[in-house]
């Protein structure tokens, strides 16, 4: 092995050998355990309960509309012009909004939103005014400069204009949908945004005061290859946002129609991806990011940084996030929140979704109440994947176990990923080594006791 991989812990053989598929556990159990055993009076009465322990809120709005198809899309999103429809989604998700804020103390302040989609800027300035106010009305939203509110922007919506909007509205941070730079990759994916306009909005977003960008980038669209990909880093590294999402693109053009219009001749190979992956590691390595897990990076000042060095770093439905301690609201189609022990998800289907709401009733379509079992290891994946280690008298503390016996058949299962170097267990504890920290998922495996009666071909694949 060259130095080049043992500097990141990079090691494509190592990577191929274990790539199975596996969850991505924003979630534990994952959304794939969801039953309707968990409807709307479950949810409500669940919500009511939580304002004992008052804990502060996060909020997460899924607006699910786009302007144009990106062929290489897997997102529960509509591509519509047609503004009836639209109009008809924001009356349902106002009405959530209010129905979901009677539920909770307004003592409870939401020091976190999201705004995701689809394209969440699809939403004309008015439109975003509207929901936002609702928000406002039915929640105690925090005015501190501790908030963090965030909303996902395709860059081709948006101009100096838009952002003033957003940062009166109280946004201070941006996640921007970049993909790949190269004009080549872009054409083939239907997503043409110019590197200069994607600089001048980031110029303009930090003269207006947004304290984090964050860039995704996906790997293994076709045309791609390590040069091209070499050069959309050169661009990025420019710009140097604060926080860097690196996907997967995988291509399963049966389970979504849009990437049928991707030709398989234009795609990477594995050993291309591999390549792009281990070049694009190094590179954010020498440039300063931290590696957070999984597909995030991070500047060591940024929030998400800071939380993996203080305890308060979390793995939720958006990835990787700060704000532990809050519980989460899933506001609109599809949306999931967490709520004490109770998962809940909403109908997936917009009509459904706006036909429950109409009729008067929350739109949650299932979800999972979480048992003991769940909670440890729970408490297990989310150590192991957002500070690569686990000490098990911290489990013991928490849970009334005794951890080696519990767990005695996982702790065995772990020998050949110790062997292959991924991992290091001492007396009371795992500590994940640089190799094994591109496999976090295969790892996080072992302690999940769901994997048995889920069909394997239900998660994308590792890498
Ligand atoms: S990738 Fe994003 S912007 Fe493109 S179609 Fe999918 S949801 Fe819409």
């Amino acid at each position: 092995m060259d130095t080049h991989h043992c500097e990141t812990g990079f090691d494509p053989e190592l990577i191929t050998r274990y790539d199975g598929r596996g969850p991505r556990y924003t979630s534990y159990p994952t959304a794939l355990q969801f039953t309707p055993d968990v409807d709307a009076d479950t949810y409500s009465e669940n919500a009511r309960n939580s304002n004992s322990a008052g804990l502060p809120l996060s909020l997460y709005v899924h607006v699910p509309f786009c302007e144009a198809l990106c062929y290489y899309c897997g997102c529960n999103k509509i591509v519509t012009r047609n503004a009836a429809r639209v109009a008809r989604y924001i009356d349902a998700l106002c009405r959530e909004i209010e129905m979901q804020g009677g539920l909770f103390d307004r003592s409870r302040v939401v020091e976190q939103i999201h705004f995701g989609g689809g394209t969440p800027t699809y939403l004309n300035a008015e439109q975003l005014d509207r929901v936002f106010g609702q928000l406002r009305d039915s929640f105690s939203l925090d005015t501190s400069e501790n908030r963090q509110f965030s909303i996902e922007v395709d860059p081709r919506t948006v101009d100096r204009e838009r952002l003033e909007e957003l940062t009166a509205l109280g946004f201070n941070r941006l996640s921007l949908g970049i993909q790949d730079f190269d004009p080549e990759v872009q054409q083939a994916i239907n997503r043409i945004q110019p590197v200069g306009s994607v600089e001048q909005l980031v110029a303009d977003a930090r003269e207006l005061g947004f304290d984090s960008i964050s860039f995704d980038l996906i790997y293994g669209l076709p045309r791609q290859d390590p040069e091209r990909f070499a050069r959309t880093l050169d661009a990025t590294l420019a710009i140097r946002p604060e926080r860097l999402s690196v996907y997967n693109y995988a291509h399963l053009p049966d389970r979504f129609r849009s990437q049928r219009l991707i030709s398989e001749a234009d795609l990477p190979s594995a050993a291309g991806k591999l390549e792009i992956l281990g070049a694009t590691i190094q590179r954010l390595t020498d440039a300063g990011y931290v590696y957070i897990g999984m597909d995030h990076f991070a500047l060591p000042d940024d929030d998400l940084a800071e939380a993996q060095r203080d305890g308060s770093l979390q793995r939720n439905f958006q990835g990787y996030s700060t704000h532990w301690h809050c519980e989460l609201i899933g506001l609109g189609v599809s949306s999931i929140g967490s709520i004490g022990n109770v998962y809940a998800q909403n109908a997936v289907k917009t009509q459904d979704y706006e036909e429950l709401i109409e009729s008067g009733t929350l739109p949650v379509r299932k979800g999972m109440v979480v048992d003991y079992d769940d909670q440890i290891r729970s408490a297990i994946i989310q150590s192991l994947m957002c500070y690569d280690k686990l000490s098990f008298s911290q489990i013991e503390r928490a849970f009334d176990i005794r951890f080696r016996e519990y767990f005695a058949n996982e702790l065995a299962n772990l020998d050949v990923m110790e062997a292959d170097g991924l991992l290091e267990r001492g007396e009371g504890s795992i500590r994940i080594l640089p190799r094994g920290r591109y496999l976090l998922r295969n790892i996080a495996m072992v302690f999940d006791r769901y994997l048995g009666n889920t069909p394997v071909e239900r998660f994308s694949k590792a890498i």
